[in-house]
């Protein structure tokens, strides 16, 4: 039995008995953390907004073996202006979707924790498209989970690619345009971004603002999301412009 103090965003949450929740915690240190919130249903439960997802803080857990109970929380960020905006709501979500299906328990995530609360700042309170910053949360969540796509050489004959190519989502990275594909083809510029971007200081996508080829580079990129994660049903929107 212990008691513990720890960071944590909440991915979700899910009613577990009357009064009961189960809440999910992502935390750098330990990963993913199931935890009861005991009569948090209870209207005037100290645990109410505790329990909410993108609610993020100092979360006091106590353990007894692999169970974990939440006592208290102290929130830092409730996120309000993305919880209030449709649009932004619907990428938020699918982020939180993302985060769930790759935490772990007893695995240590702090670049995709610190990752994940910048990504949150910037659709909470930036001005930027919300698909251009999901775009940006893809590229850098699939680059720290080992999962970035080759966009340097061609993934058929290893030839280095310096121009417009194809896409293959399936064979996770660029083909050239002498290796026979049917992939859909991808204009250098849009290349150059999925190459870059997954590699550069996460706030650095915020240059991205007014670059012709991000749609279609998001566009690309999400193909190969839903194929690696199978995320088509809760992915958002694609297209947008301000
Ligand atoms: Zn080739």
């Amino acid at each position: 039995m212990s008691r513990l103090i720890i960071p944590a965003l909440v991915l979700r949450r899910a009613d577990y008995s009357d009064y009961d929740r189960m809440v999910t915690l992502f935390s750098p240190d330990m990963g993913r953390v199931d935890a009861i919130a005991r009569g948090c249903r209870r209207p005037k439960s100290p645990l109410v907004n505790a329990v909410e997802p993108f609610t993020s803080g100092e979360f006091q857990l106590y353990q007894r073996r692999d169970r974990f109970t939440l006592e208290q929380c102290q929130i830092s960020e409730s996120y309000y202006a993305l919880r209030t905006d449709y649009d932004r709501l619907v990428h938020g979500t699918y982020w939180l979707k993302l985060l769930d299906a790759a935490i772990l328990p007893d695995t240590p995530a702090r670049d995709l924790f610190l990752t994940t609360l910048r990504a949150l700042a910037h659709l909470n309170w930036g001005e930027l498209p919300p698909a251009m910053v999901t775009m940006a949360f893809e590229m850098h969540f699939m680059a720290l989970n080992g999962l970035a796509p080759r966009m340097d050489a061609c993934v058929r004959c290893g030839r280095r690619i310096d121009g417009d190519c194809r896409f293959d989502p399936l064979l996770g990275g660029a083909v050239c345009l002498d290796c026979p594909s049917r992939a859909p083809f991808i204009k250098n510029g849009a290349r150059r971004i999925l190459m870059k971007l997954p590699r550069t200081a996460f706030d650095k996508f915020v240059l991205l603002d007014g670059h012709p080829d991000w749609p279609e580079a998001a566009r690309h990129f999400r193909s190969y999301v839903n194929l690696k994660m199978h995320m088509e049903k809760f992915a958002p929107p694609l297209e947008e412009t301000r």
